[in-house]
């Protein structure tokens, strides 16, 4: 073994005797809300496929025709020669449904985040950060990368952020990130109200819409369509939207700014056609998709009704993501491991990823799950406690 392997290994095993070391499995998503994982079939609350576009055969068969047509890549850089007219047109279509003047898709969404701060701050150097402490691990990714010490705001306290922006008037521009809907807990940020309070300081505003794009909002546009004050919606189309990319809506000068500053757009491969196709799908189904939407939502309601009824904690849930709160990190590694012998599977999210004492299981619902799914959820939950 080398030093370095030695040395990994070592690390490896110090994870280990913490419970913390991880392997990806091989899984593959299946209709009705269900993953197939370890040649068994498992009633999926942990994936992202919100709305069940991911095995929805119209996004399949556009990602199959534009590869036929257009190549399995394309070839270069955005700025080279790899955009496409299916970039610019995905782009225009993005632009609308946020009702954005514009839109950049970039590689996936954590590339969306991490190149976007650095690409603020270079317009503004010395330019104050603001992020909700829950923000995703990507928005502090791009924060280093952007070489900025970011000042966190307690989560969705927008009184404390108003003191921290009012603190830090001097600074030359000042930056919010946040997101619409939290991946870990579910609740939403009040987007008009924070709209607001960005506009009184004069402060950029950033909103992250991975988790609420498809799913919540006019046609499911999101959270922040049509709100004042808001400078830039975030987004992937790695969750509802059943296919893979990122992109941010803004106006078209800062997507101009962002195609000639942001290094993760200039330096990266343009997304190949057959992501492009199955984007294109995505995007002409989801404003059809009020019912599956209406869904979801009972199915939130019906979960975090039962997970009340039990004293389980459900935080400030309000969407379809809903976590079960039970605070040790063994409970929730237990609580995971008995819902998979039932043929479940919810994951157990442990700190880092959440705060000490906050371990919980992360369930996500899909609209293929029916009301019966979630009461066999809520039994399980029920029998194994
Ligand atoms: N932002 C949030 C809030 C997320 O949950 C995620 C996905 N985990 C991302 C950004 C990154 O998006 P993608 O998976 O498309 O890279």
């Amino acid at each position: 073994m080398s030093r370095w392997d030695q040395h990994l290994h070592e690390r490896l095993a110090a994870l280990a005797a913490r419970g913390q070391r991880r392997f990806p499995r091989a899984a593959a998503l299946r209709p009705g809300g269900r993953l197939l994982r370890g040649g068994r079939e498992a009633v999926d609350f942990s994936s992202n496929d919100y709305l069940g576009l991911a095995l929805h055969p119209l996004l399949a068969e556009r990602a199959a025709d534009y590869a036929a047509r257009l190549g399995a890549g394309s070839g270069a850089s955005r700025l080279v020669t790899g955009t496409l007219e299916a970039h610019l047109a995905l782009e225009a279509r993005v632009a609308a449904l946020k009702g954005a003047e514009a839109a950049l898709v970039l590689a996936s969404g954590w590339q969306a985040n991490a190149a976007l701060v650095p690409a603020l701050v270079k317009a503004v150097p010395g330019a104050a950060v603001f992020t909700d402490r829950l923000v995703h691990a990507s928005i502090h990714h791009g924060c280093a990368a952007a070489g900025v010490r970011e000042i966190r705001f307690r989560h969705n306290d927008l009184a404390h952020l108003d003191a921290l922006l009012a603190r830090h008037a001097d600074a030359p521009a000042r930056i919010v990130l946040t997101e619409s809907v939290f991946s870990m807990d579910g609740d939403r940020a009040d987007v008009a109200a924070l709209g607001a309070l960005a506009g009184r300081h004069d402060a950029l505003l950033v909103v992250d819409e991975a988790h609420a794009t498809g799913v919540l909002g006019p046609g499911g546009a999101g959270l922040t369509h049509g709100i004042a004050g808001v400078d830039i919606a975030m987004g992937t189309f790695s969750k509802a939207l059943g296919g893979f990319g990122g992109y941010l809506a803004c106006s078209a000068v800062m997507r101009d700014w962002l195609v000639n500053a942001a290094g993760g757009f200039v330096f990266s491969t343009a997304l190949p056609p057959a992501v492009l196709g199955a984007a294109d799908a995505a995007l002409e189904l989801v404003p059809q998709m009020d019912a599956e939407r209406a869904h979801l939502e009972a199915l939130g309601e019906r979960l975090r009704g039962g997970l009340a009824r039990m004293g389980i904690d459900s935080g400030g849930s309000t969407t379809q993501i809903v976590p079960a709160i039970v605070g040790a990190e063994e409970d929730a590694l237990r609580l995971s491991a008995l819902l998979e012998e039932r043929g479940m599977v919810a994951a157990a999210i442990r700190p880092p990823t959440v705060p000490p004492g906050t371990s919980r299981l992360r369930i996500a619902l899909r609209a293929g799950h029916s009301h019966g799914d979630v009461d066999d959820l809520i039994a399980a939950l029920e029998a194994a406690r």
